[in-house]
């Protein structure tokens, strides 16, 4: 879509905190979309071409200039999105973890190695290595706007393929600074490019037929959009969705450990944390002292734009009203505030409220919630505590907090989402070799770790053959009395029987 004279040709990045204007960017519409696009194919053929070792350098170069300009990136951050300042500087931190994995271990996960090709093909040398796609389409959500988007940017660049960013129109600024970084490392060719803009501007990206993957990080409703837009050229698509993730307490836990990381879990961020827990399910026997540890320290929370706040405001307004929804639904539905209520909303900030005795099909327990509001539920043992967990339609993350380390790995293994922590709040997110990604309605495709860097490159068989078998089956050479000496031979090799 053009950018029209009816259409907005610039729009204001505002912190969310003060009201008061960040920057101002251009609303790109498919023209500049296609135009970046051009270009990045143009980049693609350079950057694929160079040796894993100069792209490595290259990544790790811009690393450095990341960790040079973190207070910098950080300070954007904070300003953007209202989160705290050392909380801006925690996720910088984590995009360069994850940076510097990427471009170390690019090579080792993608590069040719031989495979065994089998006793039927022993003749043949067989490789297999992973080749980048062309030109990735990020799309980018706004509340983690430098760690979530780095965790598609940086592997898909150590892959080998440039990148087109479309950062949220709430963090345009942070988009654009990681692109002049990437520049100033990268001079020769756009290996970065990000394009500002809203909805629409996504959507040119995605509906193009010139990029070859599409990493998507945002809310589902707009994920099925962009794969409606995918799908008109068969493009693929990795989401990354949402969540509604559980913390679960089971008997023997340290409970002060517990709610103090199940509290981070709940509210850092203002709780706009797409693996932010959401409810906590506890047993029977540790329920009473969980929730009064839980709710002393919530009460301590204060929210503000200072440098004591434990968290920032709502960054998008439109939130407000649902988080204010679901506490006013879970509250008529017979549910209980013991920390907060409806009255700890106050525009753009909500203090800490934590529920309890709510339904489980109310809005508060079904629904994303986004907001620094907790659900805790009280359950006969860790089989209910799962259940439960289980019984949405999400599944991206949830965290595990238990004395038994078998009873907790068991636990981890049945909850259903891409990654679980125990005794910790997602302390896998840190461990870039780990792949991140949902389940269900948290959508699919993994980013993070050798699955994150396979899912921007498409798998390549070849075969070399070294030496002419004496039987050969491809030709209409071929005897009877050959085939007959394969089937021996098959019949040996797979007819076994195999006790059980
Ligand atoms: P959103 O869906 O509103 O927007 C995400 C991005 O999509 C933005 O850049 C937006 O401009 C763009 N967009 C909007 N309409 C589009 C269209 N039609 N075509 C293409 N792009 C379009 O999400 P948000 O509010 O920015 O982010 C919050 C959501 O993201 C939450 O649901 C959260 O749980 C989720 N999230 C998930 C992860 C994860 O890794 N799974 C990480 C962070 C956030």
């Amino acid at each position: 879509m053009t950018v029209t004279a009816e259409s907005p040709t610039s729009f204001t990045s505002l912190n969310p905190a003060t009201g008061e204007v960040v920057a101002e960017h251009p609303v790109l519409g498919a023209d500049a979309v296609a135009k970046a696009l051009t270009r990045a194919r143009e980049a693609a053929g350079w950057w694929r071409g160079l040796s894993w070792k100069e792209r490595r350098v290259r990544l790790l170069n811009i690393k450095g200039s990341l960790t040079r300009n973190l207070n910098r990136m950080a300070e954007l951050i904070h300003e953007e999105t209202g989160k705290t300042l050392q909380d801006a500087q925690l996720e910088t931190i984590m995009a360069i973890e994850h940076l510097d994995w990427a471009a170390r271990h690019a090579r080792k996960v993608l590069g040719p190695r031989s495979v065994y090709p089998g006793i039927m093909s022993l003749n043949q040398k067989a490789v297999l290595e992973y080749q980048p796609l062309g030109v990735v389409g990020v799309i980018g959500p706004w509340n983690y706007p430098i760690f979530t988007p780095m965790g598609s940017i940086a592997y898909a660049l150590a892959a080998g393929n440039t990148v087109v960013f479309k950062p949220s129109e709430f963090t345009p600024g942070v988009g654009v600074f990681l692109a002049e970084i990437v520049d100033a490392v990268v001079p020769e060719h756009p290996v970065l490019q990000t394009v500002t803009g809203l909805g629409a501007t996504g959507a040119a990206l995605a509906s193009s037929p010139d990029v070859d993957k599409i990493a998507f990080t945002g809310s589902g409703p707009t994920a099925k959009k962009v794969m409606a837009a995918c799908a008109q050229n068969l493009t693929p698509l990795i989401a990354e969705c949402g969540g509604k993730d559980v913390a679960i307490v089971d008997a023997g836990a340290n409970l002060d450990a517990a709610a103090d990381s199940a509290l981070w879990g709940a509210m850092s961020n203002a709780g706009q944390t797409c693996i932010g827990v959401e409810r906590i399910y506890v047993v029977d026997e540790s329920y009473d002292a969980f929730l009064a540890k839980l709710t002393e320290k919530a009460r301590d929370l204060r929210p503000g734009f200072d440098r004591e706040a434990a968290y920032g405001p709502i960054t998008m307004p439109g939130q407000l009203d649902i988080i204010e929804r679901h506490i006013k639904d879970a509250l008529d539905n017979g549910g209980t505030a013991v920390v907060g209520g409806v009255e700890s909303v106050r525009k753009p900030y909500v203090e800490p409220v934590v529920l309890t005795d709510v339904p489980e099909s109310s809005a508060a327990v079904c629904e994303e919630t986004f907001g620094p509001t907790i659900t805790v539920h009280r359950v006969r043992d860790l089989d209910e505590a799962i259940e439960r967990a289980n019984a949405t339609s999400y599944g991206l993350a949830g965290t595990v907090f238990s004395g038994d380390r078998s009873r907790a790995m068991d636990a981890a293994r049945r909850i259903r989402s891409g990654m679980t922590s125990i005794n910790a709040f997602a302390a896998f997110a840190m461990v870039a070799a780990l792949p991140f990604g949902g389940v269900g309605e948290s959508g699919f495709g993994r980013i993070h770790g050798a699955d994150g860097l396979r899912e921007f490159t498409r798998p390549k068989a070849i075969t070399r053959q070294r030496f002419a078998l004496p039987l050969n089956l491809t030709s209409f050479e071929r005897t009877e009395k050959e085939m007959a000496r394969v089937l021996q031979l098959v019949n040996l090799l797979h007819g076994r029987r195999y006790k059980r």
